[in-house]
């Protein structure tokens, strides 16, 4: 097979984000349960964070310009955390605690570490300068700004930014609903006894554990007989149900691969075979309009190419707008002797040598072996057409990275 055959994986990955299709369904979820989801319109912050100037610590709010004046400073008063400020008198301090609003006249606040407090009042050991330990009204978010854009995947951080300004219910596309159909009449399901050629479905399992973490919503999940009206039938009932249907298996060129000979028939097979090594047998189309990412069977080609390939256009199907992470730049601790037309993804960790970090490649890197996935931590990017010597710099990417 010429390599001009293959479809590279840049192109697949565009031409995969171009065929996606966007959910359009959104709804509204209580801020607690807006982990995962991508918000479904832009927020704009409706009030200053913080809405007033704070202190940043514990200590006496002061107005520097009285310290030439006065060594010892009378406290006047005292605010705490949620309590409104008052005012601060001429020539005196103010108690004042971390997040304390500052008492109007103050434009300093010193660490209660830099005074010595007697019955009298305070004697500060330390310069001031104006305006320190003073948080800024608008410092984080200030009035009418963008805090968060339409399309971003809500973590941590952005739950307690959506917080920060006051929303109590988020705006979210709906979950992409996604179909799993694994493929071939020797699949057998944990929990029975295996027969005479039989072997586990463990696919279903991985495309499950994927799934998840990718934040859809499986509607469906069965196994195919490998036959073509068992094949047709079934991914036209996933069409009707799902927004995306991913299966595993009977995309090769052998007469019991149906899922590509289906898509081919219905006029409806966009991309088949990429110079991607494990993966080359991946095929995209669609049924009835619903994307269909075609995965090879093989167990680790599974995971590689959900990964690789169907991650992109998971990510678009889900409106989200961020591209994939850049990886990282390594020495590489394996070498590679035959460059090949597919690039390689190695399963691979990162670890030490003597010379410093580098990423180590999974001893087996067969497209069967599920072990040598479990060992590593990331993939590690031979490029097409390459060869590769030991300590040469190469991208390494996490598994949590490529499922962000
Ligand atoms: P296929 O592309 O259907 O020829 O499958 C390629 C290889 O992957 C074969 O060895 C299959 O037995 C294996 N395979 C396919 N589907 C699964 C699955 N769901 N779980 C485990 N192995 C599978
Ligand atoms: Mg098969």
């Amino acid at each position: 097979m010429a390599s001009s055959d293959l479809i590279s994986v840049d192109d697949a990955i565009n031409h995969l984000v171009a065929h996606a299709r966007p959910v359009a369904d959104t709804q509204t979820v209580a801020l607690a349960d807006s982990l995962d989801r991508v918000l479904a319109r832009d927020y704009s912050v409706p009030a200053d964070v913080p809405p007033a100037d704070n202190s940043a610590v514990d200590g006496y709010a002061v107005r520097a310009g009285d310290l030439s004046q006065a060594t010892l400073l009378p406290v006047s008063g005292r605010v705490a955390a949620g309590e409104a400020p008052g005012s601060l008198p001429p020539g005196t301090a103010v108690r004042i605690f971390t997040g304390s609003e500052i008492p109007a006249g103050a434009d300093s606040v010193v660490m209660q570490e830099r005074v010595t407090v007697t019955d009298d009042g305070i004697t500060i050991n330390a310069p001031v300068s104006e305006g320190q330990n003073i948080r800024h009204q608008g410092q984080d978010l200030a009035r009418g700004e963008l805090a968060l854009a339409k399309g971003t995947k809500i973590r941590p951080q952005e739950m307690g930014l959506l917080g920060s300004i006051g929303v109590a219910d988020v705006s979210v596309y709906a979950k992409l609903k996604v179909a799993i159909l694994t493929t071939g009449d020797e699949l057998v399901d944990p929990g029975q006894p295996l027969g005479p050629g039989q072997i586990y479905n463990s696919n279903r399992y991985t495309l499950l554990g994927l799934l998840a973490k990718a934040g859809c919503a499986v509607v469906l999940c069965e196994t195919l007989r490998d036959s073509r009206e068992a094949t047709r039938s079934t991914l036209e009932r996933a069409a009707a149900e799902a927004d995306l249907i991913i299966t595993s298996g009977g995309v090769s060129v052998g007469e019991e691969d149906h899922v590509r000979v289906v898509l081919e028939e219905y006029g409806g097979l966009s991309l088949w075979r990429l110079a991607m090594k494990p993966g080359k047998p991946l095929a995209f189309g669609s049924i009835d309009g619903t994307p269909v990412l075609g995965l090879p069977g093989n167990p680790a080609s599974v995971l590689v190419t959900f990964l690789i390939a169907g991650m992109p256009l998971i990510r678009a199907c889900q409106g989200r707008t961020a591209s994939s992470g850049q990886g990282e730049q390594m020495p590489a601790g394996f070498s590679v002797e035959t460059p090949s037309v597919r690039r390689e993804f190695v399963r691979a960790r990162k670890g030490i040598s003597d010379e410093g970090p580098v990423v180590h490649a999974s001893p087996n890197q067969s497209s069967g072996v599920l072990s040598a996935a479990c060992w590593a931590e990331g993939l590690a990017v031979v490029p097409e057409n390459n060869t590769l010597g030991i300590g040469d710099t190469i991208t390494y990417y996490s598994f949590a990275e490529l499922l962000e």
